[in-house]
């Protein structure tokens, strides 16, 4: 079974994809001032399973669009969103994230939790900026370093992992010179990370083990998962996901 296979049945049947919190898109959406808006037009981008696109249905009155490039994840969104009275709000898009066929200025928010690092934060908000109408609101999570200084494996992982891994202000300073007033930065609980990410797949490894039986690759992912789940529980003061709420100003 290839690579990304194994991805995909290691997760689907998590309510996340990564690191976050119906409380904490909650609190971005507040932080967005679009609670208060009619008719929004919004996208949410690299959806997973779609565990922000439904607070987000259940919170707005918004037409909401979820991206990612894996079908499956949409095909669970889906069925998930057939069991809520918002699912009519919902719909899905196959598409990748580095081309997106939005109009341009057609959308009030942007979304985007725990994604935009597989297009790079500093690529992904240069690129997504004109599909916002002016001042429209863009809110992604993003993995951050909590404090100036860190230990040198944590960094080597991290930086291994993704080159931009960096500080709250180096994000907020990258959301400045790309377009956006920033207008709300908050820093992901270890909660987000353990009872709605990390407890949750710890608890899955037995059966996807069980059904990859013999699969050497299977079981390096696992072992890769631990092993990052092990250098989170040493080092938790040092990083999170931080989640960033700018507003698309008239000056790029
Ligand atoms: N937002 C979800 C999922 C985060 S995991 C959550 O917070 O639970 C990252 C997601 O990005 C995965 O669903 C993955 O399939 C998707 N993704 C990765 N690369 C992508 C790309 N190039 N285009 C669209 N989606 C992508």
């Amino acid at each position: 079974m290839d690579d990304l296979q194994l991805l995909i049945d290691l997760h689907i049947d998590a309510d996340r994809q990564g690191p976050g919190g119906d409380a904490e898109t909650r609190r971005a959406i507040e932080l967005a001032g679009l609670a208060s808006r009619r008719n929004l037009r919004i996208a949410d981008i690299g959806c997973g399973t779609g565990a922000s696109t439904r607070v987000l249905a259940r919170e707005l009155d918004a037409e909401i669009t979820a991206i990612d490039f894996i079908p499956q994840f949409l095909v669970e969104l889906e069925r998930q969103a057939a069991q809520e009275r918002s699912a009519a709000r919902i719909s899905t898009r196959v598409e990748s994230m580095d081309q997106l066929s939005f109009a341009a200025e057609s959308l009030d928010a942007i979304w985007s939790e725990g994604a935009i690092y597989n297009l790079g934060f500093e690529r992904g908000v240069r690129e997504w900026r004109r599909f916002l109408k002016p001042g429209g609101i863009l809110a992604v999570s993003e993995l951050t370093w909590l404090t100036a200084q860190r230990p040198p494996e944590l960094d080597e992982h991290w930086r291994g992992q993704y080159a931009e891994v960096d500080t709250a202000a180096a994000k907020l300073a990258v959301l400045e010179r790309c377009g956006y007033s920033p207008c709300g930065y908050f820093p992901l609980l270890e909660r987000c990370w353990i009872e709605g990410y990390y407890g949750p797949m710890q608890r899955r490894f037995p059966a996807f083990l069980a059904a990859h039986a013999g699969d050497a690759a299977a079981a390096a992912l696992v072992a890769a998962e631990e092993n990052e789940i092990a250098l989170y529980d040493r080092y938790r003061e040092y990083v999170s996901y931080g989640f960033y709420i700018a507003r698309k100003s008239s000056a790029a």
